[in-house]
Order: C-alpha cells, then sequence, then structure tokens
C-alpha cells in the first residue's frame, strides 16, 4: 500500500519522548518553552503559544483579539472545516468569499463587497501549503479597521514575498497533526507580535489562570487546550528537521509536476510569483466527471487518493442548515471541490512508488475517458 502521508519520526524524537517521561514533568515544563522560543524566533515574531491543535489555536487567536457574539469574520469556503466552525464556536458568523481557481485561496477582489458594519475579522486560509495574495487582504483590513487571523496550518514555512506565512496578520495558527509538514501527534502553534494577545492566549489555554496567579485563582473562563511535555519534546525535534522536510518535499514535488507535465486530463497546481510553496499536499485536477472513479480505482490497486476538500464547508450538513448555504454560492470553491484530488505525498516515498503513482493514474485516466 502506498499511502497519502506518513510522518517522519525518528530516534531523536524518540529518545526525547522518553527522557520527557523519565523526568516526571509532563506538563508545563521546560520543553513547552523551548518549543515556543525556537517556533518563534524561526517565524521571526514575538511571541508563540503552544496549544493542543490547530483548531484550539484559531479559536484562541479569535478569542484573544476580541471576537464578539455576532461579528462577522470573512473566510474562505475551500478549506478544512475547522478555519470557519472558530467563528461559530464564539457565536461570531463565518462570511465566505470565493477562491481564485489558479491558487485556491481565498480571492482578495471579492472580500470588499462582504465588509460592512458588522465584519471584524479577515481569515484566510495558506491552502495546501501556498500562501494567499496577503498585500491586497491586509490593505483591506486595514482600510477598514479589521484584524488578521492567517490559518496557516497548512503552509508552515511557506513565504509571500519573502514574509513567512502565519506572520503578516494581527496573529497566525499552525497546526502539527501527523498529516502535516510537522508533527506532534496533536498540537497546534499561535504567533503573534501583540503581548496582550499572547498572555491572553496563554490564559485561555490554562483554564482562565493569569501568570502571576495561584493555581486555583481563575481570572476568566478558559480552557483546557495546553501542550503536554511529550507532544512538545517531538515539537523540539521536529522543528530542527523542519527546513530540512521542506527541501525534500519541494523536490518531490517538482518531481511529480515533471513527469505528469502533458498528461492529457491532467491540471497541474500552479506556484504564484513571490510564493514559496511548502507543499502540504500535492494536488491534481481531472474531470469532475472520473474524479471519483479515479480516486477509487486508485485505492483499489493499493495507492491512496482523496478528494480534497468535499465538499466545501458552505456545503457541509451544518452549515446548509445553520447559515442557508446551497449549491452555486461559491462556484470556483465547488468545481476546485469536485475536480482536486491529492496523491501519496511525504518525505520518504520511494521514487518507485511515485512511479506507480503517476503510470496508474495516466492508465486510469486513459480508460475513463
Ligand atoms: C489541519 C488544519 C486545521 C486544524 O488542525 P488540527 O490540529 O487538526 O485541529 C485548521 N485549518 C486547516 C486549514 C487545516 O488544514
Amino acid at each position: 500500500m502506498i499511502p497519502l502521508s506518513r510522518p517522519t519520526i525518528g530516534k531523536e524524537e524518540i529518545n526525547s519522548v522518553v527522557k520527557v517521561l523519565k523526568s516526571g514533568i509532563l506538563s508545563l515544563g521546560p520543553k513547552l518553552e523551548e518549543f515556543e522560543e525556537k517556533f518563534s524566533r524561526l517565524m521571526g515574531s514575538k511571541y508563540a503559544i503552544a496549544v493542543n491543535s490547530g483548531t484550539s489555536g484559531l479559536h484562541l487567536a479569535l478569542k484573544s483579539l476580541g471576537i464578539n457574539p455576532g461579528d462577522e469574520v470573512i473566510t474562505t469556503p475551500f478549506s478544512f472545516v475547522a478555519s470557519a466552525n472558530c467563528a461559530l464556536f464564539e457565536n461570531a458568523k463565518p462570511v465566505f468569499v470565493d477562491v481564485e481557481e489558479d491558487t485556491f485561496n481565498i480571492n482578495p477582489d471579492l472580500i470588499k463587497e462582504k465588509i460592512n458594519a458588522k465584519t471584524r475579522f479577515i481569515l484566510p486560509v495558506h491552502v495546501f501549503g501556498q500562501s494567499c495574495d496577503m498585500d491586497p487582504i491586509l490593505k483591506a483590513a486595514r482600510e477598514n479597521k479589521l484584524k488578521v487571523v492567517e490559518d496557516a496550518c497548512e503552509s508552515i514555512l511557506a513565504t509571500y514575498k519573502g514574509k513567512n506565512t502565519g506572520t503578516m496578520g494581527d496573529a497566525g495558527v499552525f497546526a502539527f497533526y501527523p498529516n502535516k509538514q510537522m508533527t506532534t501527534a496533536e498540537g497546534g502553534m499561535i504567533v503573534t507580535n501583540y503581548e496582550k494577545t499572547s498572555a491572553l492566549c496563554k490564559s485561555y489555554r490554562n483554564q482562565g489562570r493569569s501568570d502571576n496567579m495561584q493555581w486555583l485563582t481563575h481570572q476568566r473562563i478558559g480552557y483546557n487546550y495546553r501542550m503536554d511535555e511529550i507532544n512538545a519534546a517531538i515539537g523540539v525535534e521536529q522543528l530542527e528537521k523542519l527546513p530540512g522536510f521542506i527541501k525534500k518535499r519541494k523536490e518531490l514535488a517538482n518531481a511529480y509536476l515533471d513527469e505528469l507535465k502533458g498528461i492529457d486530463g491532467v491540471t497541474l497546481p500552479k506556484i504564484r510569483k513571490g510564493n514559496e510553496h511548502s507543499w502540504f499536499v500535492f494536488p491534481v485536477m481531472v474531470s469532475e466527471k472520473i474524479r471519483d472513479r479515479a480516486i477509487s480505482e486508485l485505492n483499489a490497486m493499493g495507492i491512496q487518493s482523496k478528494a480534497y476538500f468535499h465538499p466545501c464547508i458552505h456545503l457541509q450538513p451544518f452549515y446548509r442548515e445553520s447559515l442557508g448555504c446551497k449549491e452555486g454560492d461559491f462556484p470556483v470553491a465547488e468545481k476546485l471541490s469536485r475536480t482536486i484530488m491529492i496523491l501519496p505525498f511525504y518525505e520518504q516515498i520511494k521514487e518507485k512508488d511515485m512511479h506507480t503513482v503517476v503510470n496508474s493514474l495516466k492508465k486510469i485516466l486513459r480508460r475513463l475517458k
């Protein structure tokens, strides 16, 4: 079987986890601080706050930047559901804007018409590892006094005009689930340059305690969104290897692009000028008439493939019911969700397995055409 993704875990992670287990300090210890400090240094942000998932990170970023019930959050329907759910957690409203066909990211030209007196946030998602077009997004935010929370859960070390994704807005959020470019098993990270936002995130993740408080004194209603020492220890080792992982992913993506070039019926992902891609997944687009069959035939041959993101967020059952979203609302996102399939993609994938993926896809497409 050739899996879709697979984390790269070495003896460094294993040894470090064993050390933590032997140390007796399993939460709120030195590994958490080390991970946060090294992460903020790598990103060039003042503060980094580790949490137990990317979803928790998105929730706390919005909460710490002052989201209120009834606020509107402009975001994309072509993403993993957590990026819109985090607004709903606070009884705010996700307001969707359609995406660009070539980058799959929120279309900045369509943002202005959705801004009104209730709009408080823009939450762009750097889909599949490529940055959104941030200049016009940041400009719209500045002109309308909106805050920007970047969902960089798929785009660690991707850059836009030389700037790291996640560091351009008021806060940025990363995720470390095992299929991401680096993992802590479960985990996430918030980065920000605001001291107050950082302090609030730290308080909210730890049951609303403040830094200088006694253990059983709670300043506000908080959560248990803490990252434990075992996850943080894995994170420290993965962070060390991350630049190498991204370099390898670029090489693999280029190899796929090369091999798939010119195949009838396959449209390849494009990289916008000024962007450095960090390749969360490797997507290709095929005709919607055959996409689902191509996926199931690949799976039957032992090659994992999936439709991404399908359905779009606005067509998830809950969003149809509660926000009244329907088919046709965001035609570009919907078309992408009917045509994109992702292929096996991870650092240790063997060259011969990549050939098998490409040749099998070729054969299937020829037959289904
Ligand atoms: C993975 C991901 C998340 C959430 O991450 P978890 O750690 O699974 O909670 C959020 N947004 C996007 C776009 C993601 O891909």
